[in-house]
């Protein structure tokens, strides 16, 4: 569905001596597929999502949406952004209107759909958020912090998009809120095929959700693997500011000790299981 080619980009500071912030980086997103994105401040990720929405273009290289590409001369960028959603950090700070309800029409409304039909969106988009329908008409400013952000995601899911780009979605949010977000990006994509683009800091999120995981390193893609295999590179991962999910470590940790336990271990129910598992053979 979306594909980058061999995409580079500079920073153009006007002395003539640019920022080099991608080199050569390709990758595909098929339909329905949750993609982690993970790399050190500075690594690129920000600058690959702007290409993504064609708010930069590539200095080097093509990205191909449905196999046309969005740089050409012509291509409709407004279309791409609402079949590609961006969730920016922090997106409740960009809710603006007097009800939760006319914030999320306001995309609809923006590409000139239907009153009718910009309402039946923001129903639907804010029951799939899971808000509860007396918030609908209440000012956005009323509502909780994780209750803000989803309905900042419902204002974008009432686009109706194909790829959904999520950069940070949990930070700032607390163990509750945190969850009740990355379960909404799991469902969307299993009830609706939505592909995601995840953007974390955090190793445990994207081991537990992600079916495959970038990792960007100075602007380069390091690795585009399933999670078992990008966290079986933890000394690789630390050389690049990065590392394992913590029950990663305590795993190798224990098999280490002489427990009898797998070392590529990257979630807290797999490693559950694993632990209880080595019980048993010790005490049958
Ligand atoms: P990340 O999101 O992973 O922190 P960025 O895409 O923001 O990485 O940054 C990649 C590189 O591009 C860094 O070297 C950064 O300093 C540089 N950079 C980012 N934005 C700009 C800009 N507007 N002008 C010049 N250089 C930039």
């Amino acid at each position: 569905m979306l594909e980058l080619e061999n995409v580079s980009f500079t920073y153009d500071n006007g002395a003539g001596v640019g920022t080099r912030a991608l080199e050569g980086v390709s990758f595909s997103v098929e339909p329905g597929e949750f993609i982690g994105l993970i790399g050190h401040t500075g690594s690129g990720k920000s600058t690959l999502l702007q290409l993504l929405i064609g708010l930069l273009k590539p200095t080097e290289g093509r990205i191909l949406f449905e196999g046309e590409d969005i740089g050409q001369k012509g291509y409709d960028l407004k279309k791409l952004r609402s079949r590609v959603g961006m969730v920016f950090q922090y997106p409740e700070h960009q809710l603006f209107e007097e009800t939760v309800f006319k914030d999320v029409c306001y995309g609809p409304q923006n590409i000139g759909l239907s009153q009718k039909e910009c309402e039946l969106r923001a129903y639907e988009a804010l029951r799939s958020v899971g808000l509860p329908d007396e918030c609908f008409y209440v000012s956005p400013f009323e509502l909780s912090g994780g209750q803000k952000r989803r309905v900042a995601i419902a204002g974008i899911l009432a686009m109706k998009p194909d790829i959904l780009v999520l950069d940070e979605p949990t930070a700032g949010l607390d163990p509750a809120g945190k969850n009740e977000i990355l379960d909404l990006t799991d469902e969307l994509k299993r009830d609706r095929n939505i592909s995601i683009i995840l953007v974390s800091h955090c190793m445990e999120d994207v081991a537990e959700y992600a079916d495959r995981i970038l990792v960007m390193d100075h602007g380069r893609l390091k690795y585009d693997e399933s999670p078992v295999v990008v966290f079986s590179h933890v000394e690789e991962l630390e050389k690049m500011g990065l590392s394992a999910p913590a029950v990663t470590y305590i795993m190798r940790k224990l098999k280490d000790r002489g427990v009898d336990v797998r070392n590529n271990i990257i979630t807290i129910p797999e490693a559950g299981a694993e632990i209880m598992a080595a019980f048993k053979r010790r005490h049958p």
